[in-house]
């Protein structure tokens, strides 16, 4: 069939679907070749992973801590935060496998808002994701040679993963993300743990589905490639609380909550059951200090049930140099969350020591 005479094929750069293409971007092969890991660092990166693995597997019986701010906001206040969380690991090395979080991508509930570091890597500027792709990348690639850290962070886009996919320790699928069918293929073809959240709506289902979808292998289009994916062996589940029809927020992580996913696991078809709680988000209501109390009560789980205690491998939580958060039009107070309320750097450090105690 002849195309319409008025439209033309051959500028890519005609503006259509009511967008404007601002620039073409460089592909992430093109960025990883500027910006390329470092022989010593991969391996780094390859026995961080191993002791995640470990954890998750039940092959080693250390707690696994993914922690760290809601957003990375800023370089520095990131980078020190980090600094900090070392020294700690070092001390629980024993008991503890700690995963920082770098969150360069935030879904926001109405689409409006502070979209993380790739979008606007001046929070406070427009954004510019060609500097954003820049900044991502220098941030996981300092975390990795000045911490030794591979951090968290969350794949709210698969296509544009790649940017730094080979600095990560852990991926999370977010609650928004997870019964979307790119998140789950893509999954099954990372070289790393990825933590399914369940959805807002909180139904174990969907998560367990995810799990259950990223573990397999698949053939789909990725990045305008024909690709077949592996499978993820280590893909689990993450309880982050959820919203009921009223929009309260309402916690997941108590005794029963618990049960009752060892229960439905149990009838999937997974390897390496295994589940995160997170402190924050629906399972706190966003109240941060609480978070404290949410991983004091789910230690106590562990020791009483030995079913909880297998399956419960660790924690995510909110945290940074300060307690709370603040607006980023007003970010003035170095190491404060943007977006959601973190615990507190004396608070953090308190904790992690008292949850190595707990193991
Ligand atoms: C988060 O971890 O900051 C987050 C946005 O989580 P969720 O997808 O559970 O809302
Ligand atoms: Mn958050």
């Amino acid at each position: 069939m002849a195309a319409p005479s008025h439209i033309s094929y051959d500028n890519p750069y005609e503006n259509t679907m009511n967008m404007t293409f601002i620039r073409k971007l460089p592909i992430p092969r093109d960025v990883k070749q500027e910006f390329p890991v470092p022989d010593e660092l991969r391996a780094v990166r390859k026995r961080n992973i191993e002791q995640v693995e470990g954890v998750l597997s039940g092959r080693s019986d250390k707690f696994l801590l993914i922690i760290g701010p809601c957003s990375a906001d800023r370089e520095d206040s990131v980078l020190e935060y980090l600094r900090r969380l070392r020294i700690v690991q070092d001390q629980v090395a024993d008991r503890v496998v700690i995963v920082p979080r770098i969150y360069t991508n935030k879904p926001r509930t109405t689409g409006d808002g502070y979209k993380g570091m790739l979008h606007q890597p001046d929070p406070t500027g427009r954004p510019d994701v060609f500097h954003g792709i820049l900044s991502i990348r220098e941030l996981h690639m300092r975390a990795l040679t000045e911490t030794g850290f591979s951090c968290a962070d969350e794949m709210l886009y698969p296509e544009q993963h790649r940017y730094v996919d080979d600095l990560l320790g852990y991926v999370a699928i977010g609650a928004r993300s997870v019964e979307n069918q790119e998140h789950r293929l893509t999954a099954s073809g990372l070289d790393v743990p990825v933590g399914m959240k369940n959805p807002t709506s909180g139904d174990f289902s969907v998560m367990l589905n995810a799990i259950t979808a990223a573990q397999h292998s698949h053939t789909f289009i990725y990045r305008n490639w024909e690709v077949k994916s592996e499978g993820n062996p280590f893909a689990h589940a993450i309880l982050r609380g959820y919203v009921n029809k009223h929009g309260q927020s309402l916690p997941n992580y108590h005794y029963e909550d618990l049960i009752r996913l060892i229960r439905m696991y149990g009838e999937k078809d997974v390897q390496n059951r295994a589940a995160i709680i997170d402190t924050n988000h629906a399972n706190s209501g966003k109240q941060y200090l609480e978070q404290v109390r949410i991983a004091k009560e789910v230690m106590a789980q562990r020791k009483i049930n030995p079913d909880i205690r297998s399956i419960v491998k660790g924690f995510i939580t909110e945290s940074y140099l300060e307690d709370g958060c603040q607006k980023p039009e007003e970010a003035h107070i170095f190491g404060k969350s943007i977006t959601d309320p973190c615990l507190g750097w004396e608070k953090t450090e308190r904790l992690i020591y008292d949850i190595a105690e707990l193991t």
